[in-house]
């Protein structure tokens, strides 16, 4: 006898699609079963042919409580992930104040997050300069790893780090270091302006090829984990696959706007397009979805970072001053499943890019499957139905987005997270702490 019972036509379990029925007691999937196989549960949902996911895991979310709750908070960003598909988050160090960089600040977010999640939570810390004898500790208090910044944050409370600073940091601890690479040397600052093609001059590919060679000759010298984030210039694709044939233990993640948007479609003063490094043409984004292909980019998350439309500056449109950033963690699933759908991949492909891997990335056994022994954290997803992009649907703080009115494939229509499904009004989520 168990909890409960969810049939589909289409349940994604590994890479694979098959009809099945997945058996679930407390917060764990306990069986996958055959779609007609008799089971004794206490309440049994026959979805058909709309497919039954494992949540996705998001590592890249800015949530920015408290200190910035007006750009984002929790409760708004939990509820957004879930209606999603995504039942986990593990919140970026900087935006918030204070930032965590410390352990006594990661006490202070997880106070923030308390009573007011929807989805399981977990952090990042931080490196700045100075932090360096902070680290264990915070490393000991929970953190998945470290993030740092070779080019200035945007905020004057997370500084950026040298070279010899990001190596220091990775020989202080033992841990998985995550990096924001662009290297300020190959950086200018933009005129005011509300042509896109300007602000993009301002941080060309160069920036990224330089900040991922500092970040592999770090890895190299220290032999940490180190994990690119947000990759959007392709030309630094074939660094990363030499370091990568040499042993160097470094990863990429790229995000939905570079594999979907183009920068020469970008109307003039479209702020809510600005995010660094930026969008870049179609022929980059069709080489990340080579690389993404071959695994040499091993997942796909938001890097949803919102802030007031004040800070979108959508009243000027100009480029050079409105926050970089895009708010995206509610449409990530919809948006990388439309697009792969068009190149040939299948729903597997995605569930590998934005669950199982960012899970692994992490070190989170039980989340990002269907399997025995997984968190019952499951998705219904309908592939074939489609939508039109409206912002009033979306459940993040401010409804800013650059795929507003755009059709896309695939609707959430439940989430459970740990067996339960998820609601609007319960704050069922949990914190989550590295493991081991
Ligand atoms: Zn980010």
């Amino acid at each position: 006898m168990v909890d409960l019972v969810l049939r589909s036509r289409r349940v994604l379990t590994g890479d694979d699609e098959r009809p099945a029925a997945v058996a679930i007691t407390g917060e764990k999937i306990v069986a996958v079963v055959g779609y007609q196989d008799p089971v004794e549960a206490g309440a049994e949902h026959d979805l058909g042919d709309t497919a039954l996911l494992p949540g996705l895991v998001d590592t890249h979310v800015h949530v920015n409580e408290p200190g910035r709750t007006e750009w984002e908070g929790f409760a708004t960003a939990t509820r957004a992930a879930a209606a999603g598909g995504v039942t986990t988050i593990i919140d970026m160090p900087l935006n918030s104040l204070p930032p965590t960089v410390d352990a006594g600040a990661l006490r202070v977010k997880q106070r923030a997050a308390t009573g007011q999640i929807h989805i399981d939570v977990g952090f990042w810390g931080g490196v700045v300069p100075g932090n360096a004898g902070e680290l264990t500790a915070l490393h000991d208090a929970g953190v998945f790893g470290f993030k740092a910044f070779l080019a200035d944050s945007g905020v004057p409370e997370f500084p950026p780090v040298s070279p010899a600073e990001l190596t220091a940091a990775l020989t202080a601890v033992d841990a998985l270091f995550v990096v924001h690479a662009e290297d300020p040397a190959h950086l200018v600052t933009p005129a005011a302006s509300t042509a896109y093609a300007d602000f993009l001059a301002s941080r060309p590919a160069a920036a990224e090829h330089a900040a991922i060679a500092t970040a592999i000759d770090a890895s190299r010298a220290t032999g940490r984990r180190v994990h690119i984030l947000h990759l959007s210039a392709a030309a630094a694709l074939p660094l990363i696959s030499a370091a990568r044939a040499e042993g160097v233990r470094v990863t990429a993640e790229t995000c939905p706007h570079y594999l979907t948007l183009d920068a020469r479609h970008i109307p003039d003063g479209a702020t809510e397009y600005k995010c660094c490094p930026p969008i870049r043409d179609a022929a980059n984004a069709d080489a990340l979805w080579r690389a993404l292909a071959d695994g040499l980019i091993t997942c796909v998350v938001s890097d949803h970072s919102p802030c007031t439309p004040e800070l979108k500056r959508r009243d000027t449109g100009d480029f050079a001053a409105a926050w970089g950033g895009i708010a995206s963690v509610q449409l990530g699933l919809p948006v990388i499943w439309t697009a792969a759908r068009e190149r040939g991949h299948r729903l597997g492909d995605v569930v590998e890019w934005m669950a199982r891997r960012p899970a692994d990335l992490v070190g989170l056994p039980a989340k990002g499957r269907i399997a025995p022994g997984a968190d019952a954290d499951l998705v219904a997803f309908d592939p074939e139905a489609t939508f039109t992009v409206d912002p009033r649907r979306l459940h993040h703080r401010h409804p800013v987005t650059p795929y507003a009115g755009k059709v896309l494939h695939g609707v959430v229509r439940a989430t459970w997270l740990r067996g339960r499904s998820v609601t609007a009004e319960e704050a069922g989520g949990r914190l989550l702490t590295r493991e081991g």
